[in-house]
């Protein structure tokens, strides 16, 4: 139901009530007032002043005596306020005004016409305190907010709901990028679609001078009145208009209830602001249009909509009367904008704008610097960019300012062949790169494919002693669980496990557990303990009726939620989907669990931006055409990034294993080799990575016998308190096979020949002492055997838990690749399933976002050096052609995602297939 309403504090009298001015003959009809003269004339004739005061008085009072008056409580009504209140009206061609305390109170009392249930769609480009109130009404009011791109109209019509939708909030332009939205296209679609839904416009950047949404289809436009309009940074206010009279008794009976409309003394303030707004607004519009063309012939990259070349230029000119007085530029570099704004003296260094004086600012250090860089970059916003705001001071003086910065920072100079000043151009290679890494921040991590990959691990020596406290020697193997993030646009998250019954499932984002969430905020670590209320919320929520029927699917898609869950704080909730594949063998003691978790981890950080990678490689190393993929070689992925992925994939495999070593995600996370101590047998817990691994080549073969990890332990532990003596030698003596094997896999002196007998050596013993404790299997002996036979004499043990699973046969570097090829085919033949795998290569990689294609799908295109992104596949759309990066022959514009290529490919072929998709990046 309507809320009831004070009569007194809506707007009563009609509001184009000003005589402006009435046809003195209809042979001379006279014209009605232009903008200008209405600002500057305050008169409103159902409020005559009783002794003809010119400017309006302040009634600096809070009760006014008397019963049945038109007054009665400043909070309720005002004679200031509503003066000013109908000279915004005016101005604005609308029948209704209110003015509140600023312009955030101005959405807020806006915002209260929402109801539980209700959907906003709103830009994804908004002043941040906007997105802070949407994002409390979201969490506190059960009301569901869309953020969507609104320089494409169309963008939006996937989330408009003909009846659930029933607010549409708009910028135009936006702070400080200068985006355009067609505020007129997009009032039609939403009318046509949902009805019932408003459509709101903050038009802070521009006034009713230079834009006025209402006469283009917006139902509600407010403005933070601190700024153009009160132009003297000297008040803070906000004014909402509206021509809807339902709409008016609401906001009315808000303002009323809540008390934040505007004080008597700033209602004037604003008042008198009011009358020069157009004037000043004429004289900064001018010369910001100066400033912007004298920058862009400067050669630097301008956002002004009033530029020829503005991508949004013409639907701006459609529905405004200018292009304001906020421009923003780049230099190409951070350290020298930090020079041209440090530079500056006329120019104030201020956030805000609006004011009659001139400002500058540069959002990634000043008012955009709690958002941390990697979603700065991912919002596309250059961290070199520089903001003017322009006020009424001389030009002259204003545009000598800027270049004395320019000149004094090194960003321009004077060329004598063009006798003009001229911008300083870095390195073309260097300007390609940032390029490329702006281009890929405009795309945003979540419009982002993401493809990631993580080892698998066998443990060399010393399983199950391992529990005993004695040390484990465990190294990565090459085969690999790839995972991939496809963008949505529907609101939904999905996974697709190829490996575990091809399992697929999506959820609606906004129906997931949210109110079970503690979130882990930004840097902090997850609590040593699982959130188990929220384990049940996932379990019965999303996941319900599949811990029976599917229980490794929803063991994977629990750890997925979980995590993402958790790491979503605040407003990021990326909509997208993540497949895994894994050339690893599931459940054979290999790790492939620990992959899975290290990719959904690494995907989820990325796209929640808790992790950005480092900028692209000089162009140096990019020259040598280097893919190369060795642990030993390009470490790109800074260890802090490694560090974070390796905490949230040790989450993960809690929550699939309940109390995991931390090995298995130590190896795929890191890579290469560790040994690990568990606490116990005199030793402290540890883990220590083996430096100056030497990749060695294994035979991995899955028996196929399933095994019971938690019965093979028992059975361990069982025989230990049995037969303790037996038992603590067995022990002791795994315990020196592990400190050996360390010694001799880290020793840069060790002959190749005398490293690779003595571990045949080791291998052997450690399998004799794990059959004496009984954890063997006949099939892995069976594996021994056949490893062992003449022609091929090689050294064979059990991995893991023993009982089945695998087998690691170490393979000599000049082993005869027939002998290879006919042991495999030998073993297939016994119903087992060999991989040949080098082991201690590469941990964690991700595709580099700053490559470039090499092979898309069964295309091979030639590589270049030109900082082509992949992934995002976006084509570059041919309107930014500034930007369009010479990718050369075989760019291409036309990606398809990887998605359908990563699901269909043949397992096999996997690998190979993304290694060539261009450069990754690795711990
Ligand atoms: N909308 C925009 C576009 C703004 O720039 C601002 C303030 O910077 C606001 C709203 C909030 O206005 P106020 O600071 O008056 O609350």
């Amino acid at each position: 139901m309507a809320p009831s309403i004070d009569p007194k504090a809506s707007s009563k009298r009609p509001i184009h009530d000003l005589p402006t001015p009435e046809p003195e003959s209809p042979m001379r009809p006279r014209k009605p007032y232009r903008f200008s003269t209405l600002c500057a004339t305050v008169e409103n004739p159902d409020m005559k002043d009783q002794y003809g005061s010119s400017s309006v008085p302040i009634y600096q009072t809070s009760t006014f005596k008397g019963i049945g008056n038109e007054y009665d409580y400043s909070r309720s009504g005002n004679p200031t306020r509503s003066h000013l209140e109908h000279h915004i009206a005016k101005i604005s061609s609308a029948d209704h005004a209110f003015v509140v305390s600023s312009g955030m109170a101005a959405l807020d009392v806006i915002l209260r016409l929402l109801k539980p249930g209700d959907e906003v769609i709103a830009g994804d480009d908004l002043y941040g305190g906007t997105n802070r109130l949407l994002t409390y009404i979201r969490t506190h009011v059960g009301v569901t907010v869309h953020h969507v791109d609104t320089t494409n109209p169309e963008s939006l019509h996937a989330f408009i709901h003909p009846t659930r939708t029933a607010m549409v909030l708009l910028e135009s332009p936006t702070n400080p990028l200068l985006k355009i939205a067609d505020l007129a296209t997009i009032s039609k679609d939403v009318k046509e679609r949902a009805s019932n839904a408003i459509v709101i416009v903050d038009n802070t950047m521009m006034s009713p001078y230079l834009q006025r949404p209402l006469e283009h289809g917006a139902d509600i436009v407010y403005d933070s009145a601190t700024k153009y309009l009160s132009g003297h940074h000297d008040l803070m206010a906000g004014v909402i208009t509206c021509n809807r009279d339902d709409i008016a008794k609401q906001l009315a009976f808000t303002i009323n209830s809540v008390g934040n409309a505007l004080a008597p003394v700033d209602a004037f303030l604003l008042l008198r602001g009011i009358k020069t707004l157009a004037l000043r607004m004429d004289r900064q519009q001018t010369t910001a249009n100066i400033v912007a063309d004298y920058l862009n012939t400067l050669g630097f990259h301008v956002n002004y909509p009033g530029l020829p070349d503005h991508p949004g230029r013409e639907i701006h000119e459609r529905i405004a009367d200018g292009s304001g007085a906020v421009l923003s530029f780049e230099t190409g570099n951070k350290a020298l904008s930090e020079r041209v704004v440090a530079g500056t003296r006329l120019w104030g260094i201020s956030v805000s704008f609006g004011c009659v004086n001139s400002l500058i600012s540069m959002p990634c250090v000043m008012s955009h610097a709690s958002i941390d860089a990697a979603t700065r970059a991912a919002r596309g916003l250059p961290e070199d960019l520089i903001r003017l705001c322009v006020g009424i001071e001389d030009v002259h003086d204003l545009l000598d300012d800027l270049e004395h910065a320019l000149i004094d920072a090194g960003a321009i100079e004077f060329n004598i062949v063009q006798n003009r000043y001229v911008r300083v151009r870095g390195p073309e290679t260097g300007e390609a790169i940032s390029m490329a890494v702006e281009k890929l921040a405009l795309q945003g991590s979540e419009e982002q494919e993401w493809l990631v990959s993580a080892p698998g691990k066998v443990i060399l020596f010393g399983e199950h002693a391992v529990v005993h406290g004695v040390t484990a020697v465990a190294a990565s193997v090459d085969l690999r669980c790839y995972g991939l993030t496809t963008p949505r646009e529907d609101g939904k998250v999905s996974v697709h496990f190829d490996d575990i019954d091809n399992f697929y499932h999506e959820w609606d984002i906004d129906e997931l557990p949210w109110d079970a969430v503690t979130p882990v905020p930004a840097g902090d670590e997850h609590p040593e303990d699982l959130d188990q209320k929220l384990i049940s919320a996932i379990t019965e929520g999303p996941l319900n009726g599949l811990i029976d029927s599917k229980k490794n699917a929803y063991a994977a898609s629990l750890a997925f939620l979980y995590m993402y869950l958790v790491l979503a704080d605040g407003e990021r909730r990326p909509s997208f989907n993540f497949t895994a594949r894994s050339t690893l063998p599931i459940g054979a003691g290999l790790g492939s669990s620990a992959s899975f978790s290290t990719c959904a981890a690494t995907a989820i950080l990325l796209l929640q931006r808790r992790i950005s990678l480092p900028p692209p490689p000089a162009p140096s190393s990019s020259s040598t055409g280097h893919v190369h993929t060795s642990h030993q070689g390009r470490r790109a992925i800074p260890p802090a990034v490694a560090e974070e992925v390796n905490r949230w994939a040790f989450v993960a495999e809690k929550i699939l294993h309940g109390n995991p070593s931390g090995v298995d995600n130590s190896v795929a996370v890191f890579g290469g080799a560790l040994a690990y101590t568990r606490a116990g047998f005199e030793r402290k817990s540890g883990m220590e990575a083996i430096h100056g691994f030497k990749s060695l080549r294994f035979l991995l073969t899955n028996s196929k016998v399933p095994r019971d990890t938690k019965k093979l332990v028992a059975g361990v532990g069982e025989k230990k308190a049995n037969e303790p003596e037996l038992v603590n030698g067995i022990l002791q003596a795994i315990q020196s096979i592990s400190d050996e094997a360390r010694r001799a896999l880290a020793d840069p002196e060790m002959p190749r020949d005398t490293l690779l007998s003595a571990l045949s050596a080791l291998i052997h013993e450690n399998h004799g002492h794990l059959v004496s404790l009984g954890v063997s299997h006949p099939s892995l002996e069976v594996i021994r055997r056949k490893t062992a036979a003449e022609p091929y004499q090689l050294s064979t043990k059990l991995t893991g838990a023993g009982g089945g699973g695998c087998a690691v046969t170490l393979v000599p570097d000049d082993f005869k690749a027939q002998d290879l090829q006919n042991l495999m085919t030998e073993l297939i033949r016994e119903g087992f399933q060999p991989y040949l795998t080098s082991v201690g290569g590469s941990g964690l990689g991700i595709l580099s976002p700053y490559g470039h294609h090499r092979n898309r799908g069964s295309v091979a295109r030639s590589a270049q050096l030109s900082g082509q992104i992949t992934p995002p596949e976006t084509p570059f759309s041919s309107d930014d052609s500034e930007s369009h990066l010479d990718a050369g022959e075989g760019a291409a514009d036309s990606y398809e995602p990887l998605r359908s290529i990563f699901e269909t490919s043949s397992i096999l072929e996997l690998p190979e297939w993304a290694d060539n998709l261009g450069r990754w990046l690795y711990v």
